[in-house]
């Protein structure tokens, strides 16, 4: 047993029939291993407890001004769920609408193939550059993310610039974002004036206020937007009634992108649909105030195909699976594919709060990173094997999920799902001493005999709380106290509780006896 209490001893990998997705959903190490380095850098903590905090605190009160914020996420689980239901024909009603208004589909099975799409399309609409390379302007796109879009781009000779603020960060910074909305959250504003000044010479002596860093970023981007010829996105949103794709944002960086280059490739999970345009006035409300703590984006762009004569002329949408559909096929799993990232669940939760979300590994960290990475590559992908364990099962995940998501069930899910397929079947000191465990606690009698040795641990303990103990129970303790052993156990002071009540009663009676 780790000090998560997932189970040590693995089995060998076992092949599934429908294929897992690829590309950065999977872990570069275990959560177990590399939580333990960030548990101990202070600055990264500090940075992520603040920024957390300010952003849940502003959620908060938007969402209490809602009188019906309740009905409103119960809608947007509802129309989330019918797309789930129906998802072969909300696609198909997507492509025929899309196509119609002068789109072009392409449909992408796994990281590869959406990856050899998006760069064939670049080499055809974008012209090479005096440096012998092309370049592509991007939307921040957790999908490109996932498919490791920007790496495979770089080994084609294309030059793909990030143009979110916070992604700018994190890529010139040749970091990994952190966190789904707030990519560079683990960075303060010296750490970022410190990456402007070595990334960008042009950018001159910069301070570290944040419109003097924002200012240097818009210079340094304003030239690409301009000349650029390919612009890739992600959506937000897509429209099965009309065809219409959305990218909410809070730059203008999306608007730019989605409006000046010829050609628009956009790369879009399967489940990103929702069932029709009115359907948006409910995820329009959800998605800012869970997210940005804003009552509304400051730009929502919507576009249907091409339209002549204004913006992109040369459209397309890759619609992406990469484990989509392995995730789908997961009964109790499924709802995971609801999620509208807007990273409410990270802000609130105590992991990650702690750790960080370099941590996980993938591309999606935090609550929902834990159950949809694994879920997308299959559980028993053994480097997303410790991603369930990642929890402390508190359940403030569920309770600001815009869309229901109930996360604590399907990491209980997904962690028995990793135990019945990657469990040895060579039985280890865990599987002995829980089996021990269960006898004990399957029956009252033997139960009150094991806490009849209650007050001899307590006199032996002093009370104290314990804070190491020896063989595999120091797995435990390792990363956690056991709170001071009481002198007796509940079911000793319930029965003296009962016997002085009795007792009290007795005398009650007595005393109105002697009074007549
Ligand atoms: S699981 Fe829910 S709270 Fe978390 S990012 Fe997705 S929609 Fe937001």
């Amino acid at each position: 047993m780790t000090f998560l209490g997932m189970p040590l001893l693995r089995s060998t990998r076992h092949d599934h029939e429908i294929p897992g997705g690829q590309g950065n959903i999977v872990e570069d190490e275990s959560f177990a291993k590399v939580s333990h380095q960030h548990l101990s850098n202070q600055q990264l903590r500090d940075n992520i407890g603040h920024a957390t905090a300010s952003i849940r605190d502003k959620r908060s009160e938007v969402v209490a001004e809602l009188d019906d914020w309740e009905a409103l996420r119960e809608a947007g689980s509802r129309a989330k769920n019918q797309v789930m239901e129906n998802l072969p024909e909300y696609l198909a009603q997507f492509e025929e609408k899309f196509t119609a208004a002068g789109g072009i589909i392409h449909w992408a099975r796994d990281a590869d193939e959406a990856n050899a799409i998006v760069t064939e399309l670049v080499e055809a609409n974008a012209p090479v550059l005096e440096n012998g390379r092309r370049e592509v302007i991007k939307v921040k796109s957790m999908a490109t993310q996932e498919i490791g879009l920007n790496e495979h781009l770089e080994t084609q000779d294309i030059d793909a610039f990030e143009t979110d603020l916070a992604e700018l960060i994190v890529q010139l910074g040749d970091d990994k974002p952190s966190h789904i909305l707030v990519p560079a959250i683990h960075r303060n504003r010296d750490e970022i004036r410190e990456i402007f000044m070595e990334k960008m010479p042009d950018a001159g002596e910069l301070t570290n206020e944040p419109a003097v860093l924002a200012e240097a970023a818009r210079r340094h981007l304003r030239h690409k937007f301009l000349t650029t010829k390919v612009a890739i996105s992600g959506a937000n949103f897509g429209i099965a009634d009309t065809g219409t794709l959305g990218v909410v944002e809070s730059e203008g960086n999306g608007r730019m992108c989605l409006t000046l280059p010829e050609t628009l490739i956009t790369v879009m999970g399967i489940e990103k649909l929702l069932p029709s345009f009115d359907d948006l006035e409910v995820f329009l409300q959800l998605l800012p105030r869970s997210s940005t703590g804003e009552r509304m984006n400051p730009y929502t762009s919507f576009w249907t195909g091409k339209t002549p004569g204004d913006g992109p002329q040369n459209v397309h949408l890759v619609l992406l699976d990469n484990g989509r559909t392995r995730a789908l096929a997961d009964e109790h799993g499924r709802t995971a594919l609801n999620c509208i990232r807007c990273s409410a669940c990270m802000n609130v939760c105590p992991i990650y709060e702690r750790t960080g979300g370099h941590a996980y590994g993938s591309t999606y960290p935090g609550p929902i990173g834990a159950i949809l990475s694994p879920l997308m590559t299959g559980i028993e992908v053994e480097e997303n094997g410790s991603l369930p364990y990642a929890s402390s099962l508190c359940g403030a995940c569920y309770d600001v999920c815009p869309v229901k998501i109930n996360i604590p069930e399907i990491l209980v899910h997904l962690r028995n799902e990793d135990v019945k397929a990657n469990h040895s079947p060579v039985s280890s000191q865990l599987d002995t001493a829980l089996t021990g465990a269960s006898w004990m606690m399957g029956d009252g009698k033997r139960m009150a005999a094991a806490e009849s040795g209650l007050p001899l641990a307590h006199k032996v303990t002093g009370g104290n709380q314990i804070n190491s103990l020896p063989g595999i129970a120091g797995a435990w303790t390792s990363s956690r106290d056991i709170p001071g052993l009481p002198e007796k156990s509940f079911r000793a002071m319930w029965a003296e509780d009962e016997a002085r009540s009795e007792e009290e009663v007795r005398a009650e009676e007595e005393e109105e006896d002697d009074e007549k």
